[in-house]
């Protein structure tokens, strides 16, 4: 791909981020390294992708897992459009002014997980912010739309923060999700530069007040490591988060998606991401995920299957 035709592409897909200098992409360590997808499932689930017109975040955020997943039909729905009201610095999602909602979107949905005969889905969304109720309306309805359709389906999904939307995450909850996730990201002091649209405490409060709504929900969060942050700071998140009462834990490898995006710090090795596993297990949480190639939706459906193993084994002793 030309020069000329990187800039185009930032763009027309982050235009607040075309100005900024650039930061060169550092070459993967072995360990990152994944297979270019071929297999025939991987192309029958783009195509019922397509089908459908369904945007995935698997595409948008340039998952490195995609050839993996989606060979095992497992793809995570990205709903209500393809442009984010947020201007993250570490995300591959296009930014700008989002179309109005398509009501027929929980339809689409729906059909897809049949269709996919998923055990267990992720549905996520773009921020949006433009929206009274930042779309939990949205988020309801495709979750009804999902149990109506695929009634032995598990539902997870992975919400933007609602950052000033009273009473929106109390709609998402009664609409009963299996899993209800959402990722801090990074640690706090990095907030300004990674996630400056976000505040951390509101994203710690919303974990929070799910379990108080409803503690039969599994609560989920994420990090990537890889940003310049502290190991000291990455126990504090874990600490955080077991205030909070959440459940799950995944932690996986920032990977930069442009030049124009916040620069990989260093590469955590995989001896190191053992080493945080250990940590989080021993802090509390039910289940961890850490790899350098985890993901929120990364395996989310055998994790869900150990999740609801772990859960019962408590109650249990
Ligand atoms: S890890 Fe998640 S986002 Fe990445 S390809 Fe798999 S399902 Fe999609």
């Amino acid at each position: 791909m030309s020069s000329t035709r990187i800039t185009v592409d930032h763009r027309l897909r982050h235009p607040e981020k075309a100005a900024r200098p650039d930061n060169p992409i550092q070459r993967k360590p072995a360990w990152i390294r994944v297979k270019a997808p071929n297999h025939p499932v991987y192309h029958e689930t783009r195509n019922l992708m397509r089908d459908n017109r369904l945007t995935t975040v698997c595409e948008e955020a340039s998952c490195p897992n995609i050839g993996e997943c989606w060979s095992q039909r497992h793809a995570t729905m990205m709903i209500m459009g393809d442009t984010c009201t947020r201007a993250c610095s570490f995300c591959n999602v296009r930014t700008g002014q989002p179309d109005v909602l398509d009501g027929d979107e929980p339809a689409r949905v729906a059909d897809a997980v049949a269709k996919l005969g998923l055990n267990h889905v992720v549905i996520t969304s773009v921020d949006r912010d433009d929206l009274a109720d930042g779309g939990a309306a949205h988020f309801a309805a495709v979750i009804a739309a999902v149990r109506a359709a695929a009634p032995a389906t598990t539902i997870e999904v992975l919400t933007p923060d609602f950052l000033r939307k009273p009473g929106a995450l109390e709609v998402v909850v009664q609409a009963r999700p299996d899993v209800f996730n959402h990722n801090l990201e990074t640690v706090p002091r990095l907030y300004p530069t990674i996630r400056p649209g976000a505040r951390y405490y509101q994203s710690l409060r919303l974990l929070d007040r799910v379990k108080q709504l409803d503690p039969t929900i599994f609560t989920k969060s994420g990090m990537m490591v890889g940003l310049g942050e502290a190991r000291p700071e990455v126990g504090q998140v874990m600490d955080d988060l077991r205030i909070a009462e959440v459940d799950f834990l995944t932690l996986g490898q920032y990977l930069q998606p442009t030049v124009k995006h916040a620069a990989v710090a260093d590469f955590v090795t995989p001896d190191e991401f053992a080493d945080y596993a250990s940590l989080a297990r021993a802090k509390g949480f039910l289940l961890v995920s850490a790899t350098p190639l985890t993901r929120s939706s990364y395996h989310a459906d055998a994790d869900f299957a150990a999740l609801r193993a772990a859960r019962a084994a408590l109650l249990a002793r």
